[in-house]
């Protein structure tokens, strides 16, 4: 029940005593969480310690009034919806369209009908309910165009998207960085021996491998193409990857897929480049980087597959 009113605390602004007190017990009847400020520059530095959703204000109101307290709330919260009601004994279409232009999301006249605040303040609830659902759908979306479908990594949109980013930040903060290119060793022939099935059940089983043994939170690995990954490595030098990148390829060649009583067993190959703190020499490139370990992985297979060849993008 997430429409429910302790789900929606409210703040409210209100210097007169009378008002405030009878405002706070008619909500706190109505299962609302309430807190009670006597001016809008209360209500503001509370806001800064705590989020309220919804905000009912007065108009006037000393040191800061409802349509300022309005306007900074829209101002310091563009990624997240309040609702505001603004509670006026000025009546005038003037009034109205001001406090509306302030940012009020809707208004009542003092002294107020219960019944109606109560139900605003519901209407109010159904808006942040629908905000709630569409950033639910938004982050779905994005989460979804961002994840190869088959094994659940990021894919090479996201690759090429992030992995410049992390290029440039090591560049700039002068920190290691590596990456490991790694494909698997004579896929075709899983397909043609076992079917396209079980080839996808391999391509899972295979990342299952990989992820099982990188660090999750700063490492990151993605699907480059059909067999192919990458493993980014930031803050981690050569050395450092190389020895990744060989138990990577232990533990590849430890994984089996089973399927429908079959025991299918792979291996990879992997190319490992990287480079270190370089003090003031040219910007590296990603499509460098990628070309490098593309290479160093081509050697791999020319050396037999199932191997880790490695050496840093520029070589002394
Ligand atoms: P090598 O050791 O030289 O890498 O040989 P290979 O057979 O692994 O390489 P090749 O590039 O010849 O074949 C890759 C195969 O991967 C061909 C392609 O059909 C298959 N493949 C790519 N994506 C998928 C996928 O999503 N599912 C399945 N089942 N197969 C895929
Ligand atoms: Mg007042
Ligand atoms: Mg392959
Ligand atoms: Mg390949």
């Amino acid at each position: 029940m997430e429409s429910s009113p302790e789900f929606y605390p409210i703040l409210l602004a209100e210097d007169d005593p009378i008002s405030r007190r009878l405002f706070e017990k008619i909500l706190i009847k109505e299962g609302f969480a309430v807190t009670t400020v006597e001016n809008g520059r209360k209500a503001l530095d509370l806001f800064h310690q705590r989020f309220f959703p919804i905000v009912l204000t007065d108009w006037q109101m000393p040191e800061m009034e409802g349509p300022e307290l309005c306007r900074a709330i829209r101002e310091e919260n563009p990624n997240r919806y309040v609702f505001i009601i603004m509670l006026t004994s000025k009546g005038s279409k003037d009034d109205i369209i001001s406090g509306l232009g302030a940012g009020a999301d809707d208004y009542l006249t003092k002294p107020a009908h219960y019944a109606e605040l109560v139900a605003r303040i519901k209407t109010g609830i159904r808006i942040l309910e629908l905000e709630k659902s569409l950033k639910a759908a938004v982050d779905e979306i994005h989460l979804l165009s961002i994840t190869d479908p088959l094994t659940g990594i990021y894919n090479r949109g996201y690759i090429n998207e992030r992995l410049p980013q992390e290029i440039r930040r090591a560049n700039r903060y002068g920190r290691d960085f590596s990456l490991i290119m790694c494909d698997i060793d004579h896929f075709k022939k899983v397909n043609d021996t076992y079917g396209h099935l079980a080839g996808d059940a391999v391509l899972k089983e295979f990342v299952r491998c990989l992820t099982s043994v990188i660090r999750q939170q700063v490492d990151w690995a993605g699907r480059y193409g059909g067999e192919e990954f990458l493993v980014v490595l930031p803050e981690t030098d050569l050395a450092g990857a190389m020895v990744l990148a060989e138990r990577l390829r232990k533990t590849v060649q430890s994984c089996e897929t089973r399927l429908d009583g079959c025991t299918i067993p792979v291996t990879a190959s992997f190319g490992v480049t990287g480079f270190s703190p370089r003090g003031g020499k040219a910007v590296i490139k990603s499509e460098a980087l990628l070309q490098k370990a593309d290479t160093f992985l081509y050697e791999a297979k020319k050396a037999g597959r199932n191997q880790v060849v490695g050496r840093p993008l520029v070589e002394p």
